[in-house]
């Protein structure tokens, strides 16, 4: 794997895609025991969980659904944590289970504004996916309860997590070089 420049800003080579996959599989299995029978629905929050979200979904091995949603932090109020709902739910989640698929948690701002957005429509139970997770710079309650790779507080791109809309199809995830080590 080779270094890789986005914007002028030059990224190394951080978690495999071998690793990734490894660990989903993992992740996989554990929602398949504990959601067996039980139909979950499996909520991707697009844009960068749909790698994540897609190889997931292909290692439960019990019946689920999947569905999508998007949300955009308000504009100029990005610090406050304020998020809209751009793509909205489709499917009815009232006494389902539901797995909400991101793709990292940083402050945890986003994720939590959403697990309080799906409260509205009384799930039986809201449990959270992400595939990274910065423990560091968390700044709200939530805590995931599936995480693929808890990391430090780094900026990282690839397997759907970008840099200005780019390096979403990265095979593998990239750390920015000046953070590396
Ligand atoms: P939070 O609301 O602070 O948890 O931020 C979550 C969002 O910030 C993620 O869904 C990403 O879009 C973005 N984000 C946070 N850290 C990174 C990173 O290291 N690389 C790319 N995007 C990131
Ligand atoms: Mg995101």
């Amino acid at each position: 794997m080779k270094e890789v420049t986005y914007n002028g800003l030059t990224f190394c080579p951080y978690i495999t895609r071998d690793q990734i996959q490894q660990r989903i599989h993992q992740i996989g299995k554990q929602i398949t025991e504990e959601f067996r029978g039980r139909r979950p629905l499996i909520l991707c929050v697009l844009n960068g969980a749909f790698p994540f979200a897609s190889e997931l979904f292909l290692n439960i091995d019990t019946d689920a659904e999947i569905a999508f949603i998007r949300f955009k932090s308000y504009e100029g109020t990005a610090s406050t944590g304020v998020v809209k709902e751009v793509m909205g739910l489709t499917d009815d989640i009232t006494d389902r289970p539901v797995v909400i698929v991101e793709d990292i948690v940083d402050t945890g701002k986003t994720i939590k504004h959403l697990v309080e957005h799906l409260k509205q429509y009384n799930p039986a139970e809201v449990k959270i996916a992400t595939l990274l997770f910065k423990p560091e710079s968390l700044k709200t309650d939530v805590q995931p309860d599936y995480i693929g790779f808890s990391i430090p507080p780094k900026f990282i791109i690839g397997y759907g997590l970008d840099l200005d809309g780019l390096a979403r199809n990265l095979q593998d995830i990239y750390v920015l070089k000046e953070q590396a080590d």
